[in-house]
Parts: structure tokens; C-alpha cells; sequence
């Protein structure tokens, strides 16, 4: 894990930006004009912080409310990479084989973001073949 939920929410707060943790209809949501994340409580905790980054990321560039499915894709990757270290990634397929929901688990984050992660993967081994 390359940020902790409590580094996370040091960091939003020294941005001014507020954490709420409550019952809520989706996983996480960022209400700019409040300045203030909310992540529903009751998902497991690799969804919380997953939910978090994802928020935090939004939060980051001001976005407000739900974004196009374009930016939403992109905002996930953001996510991906401040949760997933290289080195920890490689641990987890070798534990793991290419499973995703294990390696998920493994890494502690959601399997949303652990696809986000794999795109970018892709997209590095494309540029790199050239
Ligand atoms: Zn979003």
C-alpha cells in the first residue's frame, strides 16, 4: 500500500476538504461546493479506501458531482496509482496468478481499481514495445 486512509484523510484536511464515513446509496461521493467526501460505511475496507482515493482524486481537481464516464475512467487510474506499488503489484500476480478478485484482495483495494491499475499496465507494455 503505497498511502494509508489515515495519510489520505491528513492530506484532504490539510487541503480543507472533510471525510464523512456514513450509510450512503453509492460508494463514495465528493461534493465540491461543501468541500467534503463522503464514503459509505457500510463496504468493506479495501472498498472504503478504494472509495477514498477515488474521491480524493475529484476532490483534487474540483470536480463536481458525477463526472463523464471518460473522466470517471481516469480518475479511477489516479486512484489506482497512488494505492498500488509496482513492486507490491508484481508480489501479488506471483501469489496470485492473473486472478483478479484474489489480487484485489491482496493488495487491499477494490477490483475496480485493480482493473484501473491493469489498463494502465497495458497501455505502459504498449509504449514500451515500440
Ligand atoms: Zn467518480
Amino acid at each position: 500500500m503505497l498511502v494509508t486512509e489515515e495519510q489520505l484523510i491528513t492530506e484532504l484536511e490539510n487541503n480543507k476538504i472533510h471525510v464523512a464515513y456514513l450509510t450512503f446509496p453509492m460508494t463514495g461521493a465528493y461534493f465540491h461546493a461543501k468541500k467534503l467526501i463522503i464514503i459509505n460505511i457500510k463496504q468493506a475496507p479495501s472498498c472504503q479506501l478504494s472509495a477514498l482515493a477515488h474521491e480524493a482524486i475529484h476532490a483534487k481537481h474540483g470536480h463536481d458531482g458525477h463526472q463523464s464516464d471518460d473522466i470517471e475512467l481516469r480518475v479511477e487510474e489516479e486512484a489506482a496509482q497512488i494505492l498500488i506499488s509496482p513492486t507490491e503489484y508484481a508480489l501479488a500476480e506471483q501469489l496470485c496468478g492473473r486472478h483478479t478478485a484474489p489480487i484485489a484482495e491482496e493488495l487491499g483495494v477494490s477490483i475496480k481499481i485493480l482493473e484501473a491499475y491493469r489498463r494502465i499496465l497495458t497501455r505502459l507494455n504498449h509504449v514500451s514495445t515500440y
